[in-house]
C-alpha cells in the first residue's frame, strides 16, 4: 500500500492502468544498476530517478569536463572537475529525495560486477567501450538478469533488450564480435550529437520502467532498434542467435 505522499507524487503514472498502485510498489521495490554515467546515463538516470524507482547504483570512474556538458544533461558547470557519480547521485536525489543511490566510483572489474548484478533486478549498459559491454553481457547472460543496451555516436543510436530470463534470446556478442573491432575507440575520440543520446537513453529508461512496473512488456526483446539523427527514423532489426556464440551459444546446446 503506498503512502498519500507517495501516491500524490507518482498519481499521472499510477493513473496508466498497466502500472496502478501494484506497478508503482514495485519500482518503488527495485534496484537498477547503470555502467556509465555519461549521456546516455544521465538521460536514463533522470528518469529512472523520477519515476520512483527506489535505489539506483551508478557506476563511472571519469570527472565531469566543460565538454560533457553539451550532451550529458544530468551535470551543471558548477560540476566541473567532481566526480561524475558524486554529480549525478546529487542531482538524481534534487529530483526525488525519496531516491537511494549508491554510487560506485571505479570501473567495475568481473568480480565486483558479478556482485553488482546479482543484487540487481536489471541492468542498463550505458558504458562507451566494447570490453565494459562484453563484459557486462556476459554476466548478465550469466545471471539472467534483463540487459538494457544503448549506445550512440555521430548522428545514430542503437537500442536492444536482451531479456536472458527467455533462454531463446541472442545476446549482445552475437550482434557485435569481440574479436576485429578497435576496442580502444572511445566516444572522446568522435563527434556526437546531444539529442540522439538522449534519445536512446530515454528509451533504455522506457524499456526498464516497463520491464520492473508492468506484467507484460510491450515490446519484443531481441531486437535492435536503430535511430538515424539526421532522417529520424528508426529502423529495427531482428537479433539473431548466432549459434557459434561463446557467451549463449552453450547455454542453449545445455538448456
Ligand atoms: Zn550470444
Amino acid at each position: 500500500m503506498l503512502s498519500d505522499r507517495t501516491f500524490q507524487r507518482y498519481q499521472r503514472q499510477i493513473a496508466l492502468p498497466e502500472i496502478g498502485e501494484v506497478g508503482q510498489s514495485r519500482l518503488n521495490r527495485c534496484s537498477v544498476l547503470i555502467i556509465g554515467c555519461g549521456g546516455l546515463g544521465s538521460a536514463a538516470g533522470m528518469y529512472l530517478a523520477a519515476a520512483g524507482v527506489g535505489k539506483l547504483v551508478i557506476s563511472d570512474d571519469d570527472i565531469v569536463e566543460t565538454s560533457n556538458l553539451q550532451r550529458q544533461i544530468i551535470y551543471r558547470e558548477s560540476d566541473i572537475n567532481t566526480n561524475k557519480v558524486d554529480a549525478m547521485a546529487n542531482q538524481m536525489q534534487s529530483i526525488n529525495g525519496q531516491l537511494n543511490v549508491r554510487k560506485l566510483n571505479r570501473r567495475l572489474n568481473e568480480e565486483q560486477l558479478n556482485l553488482e548484478v546479482m543484487i540487481a533486478d536489471a541492468v542498463l549498459d550505458c558504458s562507451d567501450n566494447l570490453p565494459t559491454r562484453h563484459l557486462i553481457n556476459r554476466i548478465c547472460h550469466r545471471q539472467a538478469k534483463p540487459l538494457i543496451s544503448g549506445s550512440a555516436i555521430g548522428w545514430r543510436g542503437q537500442f536492444a533488450v536482451f531479456n536472458f530470463v527467455q533462454s531463446t534470446t541472442g545476446c549482445y556478442r552475437c550482434l557485435v564480435p569481440e574479436e576485429g573491432f578497435e576496442s580502444s575507440l572511445k566516444c572522446s575520440d568522435s563527434g556526437i550529437i546531444g539529442p540522439v543520446v538522449g534519445t536512446i537513453g530515454n528509451y533504455q529508461a522506457l524499456a526498464t520502467l516497463q520491464m520492473l512496473a508492468l506484467d507484460d512488456v510491450g515490446f519484443k526483446s531481441n531486437q535492435l532498434h536503430l535511430f538515424d539523427g539526421k532522417s529520424l527514423k528508426w529502423q529495427t532489426l531482428t537479433i539473431r542467435s548466432d549459434t557459434e556464440c561463446s557467451v549463449c551459444a552453450q547455454h542453449k546446446k545445455a538448456s
